[in-house]
């Protein structure tokens, strides 16, 4: 799948425009990702040295996107849809907030395996008892997010 893949609180925690604190398991599970053939994009909202700051930073951890902002390296920003032709958008705007990279990482499997159903595909897992754990989780998170206000 083409994966596009925002950065500010999805990769690192926001503190655009600087470079936040690592948000735990997002480079590896990109780097699983990519290595099973999936193309990521980066999607985000930097442009120009503040763009390169951020490829700079998943590079330093061995991550390269296929592209930045762009579906492949020669597209012509000016003439091309400015929404990317992704399969998949991984953001922390995403509705839901963004999950654990765990989640996210299975989530991914869940589609490629053909599953359409919302709930299965956040609760997707190899392991009955983690997704009992993580059914838990995900709830509890929802929960406290909306507690705490933060939509
Ligand atoms: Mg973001």
């Amino acid at each position: 799948m083409v994966i596009a893949v925002d950065f500010d609180g999805t990769i690192v925690e926001h503190e655009y425009p600087k470079i936040g604190a690592p948000i735990a398991f997002a480079i590896e599970t990109l780097l699983k990702l990519q290595q099973e053939g999936h193309t990521l994009l980066l999607w985000s909202v930097r442009e120009g040295k503040m763009l390169q700051d951020a490829i700079d930073y998943c590079e330093s951890k061995g991550l390269k996107f296929f592209a930045a902002n762009k579906n492949y390296p020669e597209e012509d920003s000016s003439t091309a849809s400015r929404k990317l032709n992704a399969d998949l958008f991984i953001d922390d705007r995403n509705l839901g907030g963004l999950p654990d990279w765990g989640v996210i990482y299975h989530a991914v499997k869940g589609m490629e395996r053909g599953e359409t159903s919302f709930e299965k595909i956040m609760m997707s897992s190899d392991e009955n008892q983690r997704v009992r754990r993580r059914k838990k989780n995900f709830f509890i998170r929802l929960g406290e997010m909306f507690e705490n206000n933060k939509y």
